[in-house]
């Protein structure tokens, strides 16, 4: 999944107003971000194969980025790193609800991934496999996406006009190029796979930025 991670980020946001919704769509794809840039270093291991059922990318090794044990601890080292900042001592939640986003992306991977996740090492590798239904998957990843965006708009009371227009235009074709995106299309190489993730998690939270400095007061 690729915009369903971002509907933890909506909901705690929604539920929770002080947490900065830009924070939380770093959070939710740290995973994807440490994956990203492992891949680049040579360090995690993932292929192409577009004979491959429904999904192109073979993730073969990644315990780092996509493991059980290795997702806890730095999800847990997020918390800490925020804990050393005075505004976080003072506002642990907001510190807690931002480690719950960044855990909250394994837990989504684990229903919609095949078994490539890693619990410990490169071992016991689990996965649920929503990705086997494709046409499930997409409805189900879509609508937790679109309505997280609503409740988080509900929530918030709007934005100034021109920031609802960005927002809800941004929603609207991040929906449509991720439904419409043909899993069976060859992505290219595996590095290029890695920067397109990292050039899209980067305008996405440029995008949210700006949207979330423009709420109603
Ligand atoms: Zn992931």
């Amino acid at each position: 999944m690729l915009i369903g991670h971002y509907a933890p980020a909506f909901m705690i946001k929604a539920l929770d107003k002080k947490v900065p919704l830009w924070g939380l769509f770093i959070a939710v794809q740290v995973a994807d971000i440490i994956w990203a840039t492992l891949i680049l270093l040579g360090i995690e291991k993932a292929g192409i194969n577009t004979e491959a059922l429904h999904s192109p990318l073979v993730l073969s090794y990644m315990p780092y980025s996509h493991g059980l044990l290795s997702a806890i601890c730095y999800s847990l080292a997020g918390v800490g790193l925020l804990l050393l900042f005075p505004y976080f001592r003072k506002n642990k939640q907001t510190a807690w609800l931002l480690g719950l986003a960044i855990f909250s992306h394994w837990i989504i991977d684990f229903i919609s991934h095949r078994p490539d996740l890693p619990v410990y090492g490169n071992s016991m590798k689990v996965g649920l496999g929503l990705w086997n239904y494709p046409a499930w998957s997409k409805i189900i990843e879509a609508g937790m996406y679109v309505l997280g965006a609503a409740w988080y708009a509900y929530a918030v009371k709007g934005f100034k006009r021109w920031a609802a227009w960005l927002f809800w235009i941004f929603i609207l074709a991040s929906t449509l190029s991720s439904t419409l995106r043909s899993e069976t299309m060859d992505p290219g190489n595996i590095h290029s796979v890695a920067i397109s993730a990292l050039t899209f998690y980067f305008f996405a939270t440029l995008v949210i930025f700006i949207v979330e400095k423009n709420e109603k007061e």
